[in-house]
């Protein structure tokens, strides 16, 4: 058999120009495999291929004259495009089963296999062609030259094309490095291996990249990607596998001394040099050991990027390594938020109303409206756990307008039942304020409710209203304009410019809970409740105090000249027919239900 085997290296003159030129000439073959038990076919197989160039490369032979053979060489060369297969070899079905181990067991998707029959009657079942991709069937009477090469060159291009759209899918074209999809796999591979507790995990995040996008043109911000990948190649060389795993983010692997996270960020103290500019960047990291993982590549890479989230949290150019915790703690916030999706949608949600009620005359002036969400098993789950996720998510948007458009319906309502002079007063988130659709929703929801809006109120909190003094101004008054008066909520926890307070169209501020609540026998004075109810006072503002829980508190801010104020003390939230029972039981049976205002003031 020996004697008839046939070999590229073996004709070529390449041969001689020393084994750097041989290995880059056959880098540029096509490698052709083929497997047959008869030397005669191999023999003519080379001889008709010999001399031909497909899509401009010439072919390198590789022979295996038995199915274990040619497991050997497939297991050992790489980068081979087309496999010629005799179906009936040492067993009947010896080419079917190698196909079967190439696909499944080496995993070998790209190659193309053409399967070559001396007898009728074995040719393969439609179903085994397409499962195991199988490109051609050939008998081998067809091994004539121009028959051949036509196959060949058929195959041949299909290689080409799925090794292109592997490039696509498992590299990334700027930086030539693996991507997403392909490090993730890397993961996978070196997770299988036994040595990977030593493992390290990081992805690091340019910081505030999308600024030097936007200030410079995409072309710099692609330029100094390319700066930062070459940094980080000439760091690491082979020792660590670099990957570009999304548009300013890349992903390290390495053993946990060569990825050590301060090496990693004091690689960012030098300038990059990007054509004529030097531009300083800063990188924050997320790190995770591969012994801490339960799960894929998938999971490590969401573990980092956990990781990598709370470090920006706390610092842009910081590192923090994943903890099991942290994981757990996040998880619980996207369950958390599909089943606030989920409430939002199977109507769990509702608005609970609390009276508001002038300090001095006793009387009920209005009801803020708050949000609740109840559980299947009647507990409830606190606003303050949800609403910072459902504006995280962008849910408050929706949600936030169902509550404003609720309590335009509980006002018409509170009229109806002959409360017309009560105000509704709707929490404002600042995502929703910020919405370049916040004005337009809002006055469709008072022409589609038809409500007067001298009795709708809006809270933004202190803090929301002191940011961005231009945008806040014009957005306030835009409100005003439309009849809405508005509150400032927690008044005393941000940190309000008293110019700008006072440049402000507000009707009402509101003392925080928590100076409310200091207001007790042993801390006389109550300083920042003065405070506040004065500044109200010079501004012309209402006061309103929150968290009322007993009558010292009450008669305190009584005697401090505050107006109004809300708790417990006089009412919790409620339902909206609850609150219809509590009106009605503090103010005595209606006499009438007709509205003293008209109900459809807008239309
Ligand atoms: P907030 O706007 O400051 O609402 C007042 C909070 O104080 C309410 O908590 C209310 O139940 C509570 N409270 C009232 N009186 C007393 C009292 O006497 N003692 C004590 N300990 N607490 C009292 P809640 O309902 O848990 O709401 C918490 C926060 O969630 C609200 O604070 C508001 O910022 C936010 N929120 C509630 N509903 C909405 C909404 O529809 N949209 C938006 N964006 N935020 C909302
Ligand atoms: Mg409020
Ligand atoms: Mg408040």
């Amino acid at each position: 058999m020996d004697e008839l085997k046939f070999s590229a290296e073996a004709d070529e003159p390449q041969a001689t120009e020393g084994d750097d030129a041989l290995r880059v000439a056959n880098l540029q073959r096509w490698r052709l495999l083929i497997v047959d038990d008869e030397p005669d076919v191999h023999r003519a197989t080379v001889f008709a291929l010999n001399d031909v160039k497909i899509l401009g490369r010439a072919l390198e032979f590789f022979d295996a004259y038995s199915a274990k053979e040619a497991q050997d060489i497939l297991r050992t060369e790489s980068d081979i495009a087309v496999i010629l297969l005799d179906v009936v070899m040492e067993r009947e079905d010896a080419g079917l089963r190698l196909v079967k181990f190439i696909r499944q067991d080496l995993g070998l998707l790209d190659v193309r296999i053409i399967l070559r029959t001396g007898q009728p009657g074995y040719a393969p079942e439609i179903a085994t062609i397409h499962d195991y991709d199988i490109n051609d069937y050939k008998s081998k009477s067809e091994l004539t030259r121009p028959k051949l090469y036509a196959a060949v060159t058929a195959a041949v291009r299909g290689y080409e094309q799925i090794r292109a759209l592997d490039e696509l899918a498992f590299y990334d074209r700027l930086s030539n490095l693996p991507n997403r999809n392909r490090f993730i796999k890397l993961i996978d591979d070196r997770m299988a291996q036994a040595a990977s507790y030593d493992c390290v995990i990081a992805i690091l995040d340019i910081d505030d990249f999308s600024e030097v996008n936007g200030a410079l043109g995409h072309k710099q911000g692609d330029r100094l990607l390319q700066a930062v990948v070459q940094r980080l190649k000439d760091c690491f060389g082979d020792d660590v596998v670099l990957a570009r795993i999304g548009s300013d983010t890349f992903g390290l692997m390495g053993n946990a001394a060569t990825i050590d996270p301060g090496f990693l960020l004091g690689l960012f103290r030098q300038p990059f040099a990007v054509l004529n500019d030097s531009m300083i960047v800063s990188a924050t990291l997320g790190l995770v050991c591969l012994s801490d993982v339960k799960g894929t590549g998938q999971d490590v890479v969401k573990d980092a990027n956990i990781a990598l989230k709370c470090a920006k949290k706390n610092r842009r150019g910081s590192f923090v390594h994943y903890s099991v915790e942290m994981g757990i703690d996040i998880r619980e916030r996207a369950h958390l938020l599909q089943n606030l999706r989920t409430a939002a949608e199977n109507e769990r949600l509702f608005v609970a109303y609390q009276p508001q009620v002038n300090l001095h005359s006793g009387r009920t002036v209005g009801v803020e409206a708050l949000l609740r969400w109840r559980n299947d098993d009647g507990s409830f789950i606190a606003p303050d756990r949800f609403i910072p996720l459902a504006e995280a998510s962008g849910l408050i948007i929706a949600i936030g307008d169902w509550v404003l458009r609720s309590s335009c319906h509980e006002v018409i309502r509170l009229q109806a039942m002959g409360f017309p002079q009560l105000r509704v007063s709707v929490n404002v988130s600042q995502v929703q304020f910020r919405h370049p659709e916040f004005l337009v929703r809002l006055s469709s929801a008072l022409a589609d409710t038809g409500v007067n809006p001298k009795y709708l109120e809006l809270e933004i909190t202190e803090s929301v209203a002191m940011e961005d003094p231009e945008f806040i101004l014009e957005t306030l008054c835009a409100i005003k304009r439309m009849g809405i008066s508005i509150a400032i909520d927690d008044f005393g926890t941000g940190y309000s410019s008293l110019s700008h307070l006072r440049q402000l169209p507000v009707d009402r501020l509101k003392i925080d809970r928590a100076f409310v609540s200091e207001l007790n026998s042993e801390i006389a004075g109550g300083p920042i409740a003065a405070m506040v109810i004065e500044l109200g006072r010079n501004l012309n503002m209402t006061v309103i105090a929150e968290g009322i829980e007993n009558e010292f508190q009450a008669g305190i801010l009584r005697d401090m000249g505050c107006h109004e104020g809300q708790g417990y003390l006089y009412a919790r939230p409620m339902a909206s027919e609850q609150l219809r029972d509590w009106l009605l039981g503090i103010h005595g049976p209606v006499v009438s239900v007709t509205p003293a205002v008209p109900l459809l003031w807008a239309k």
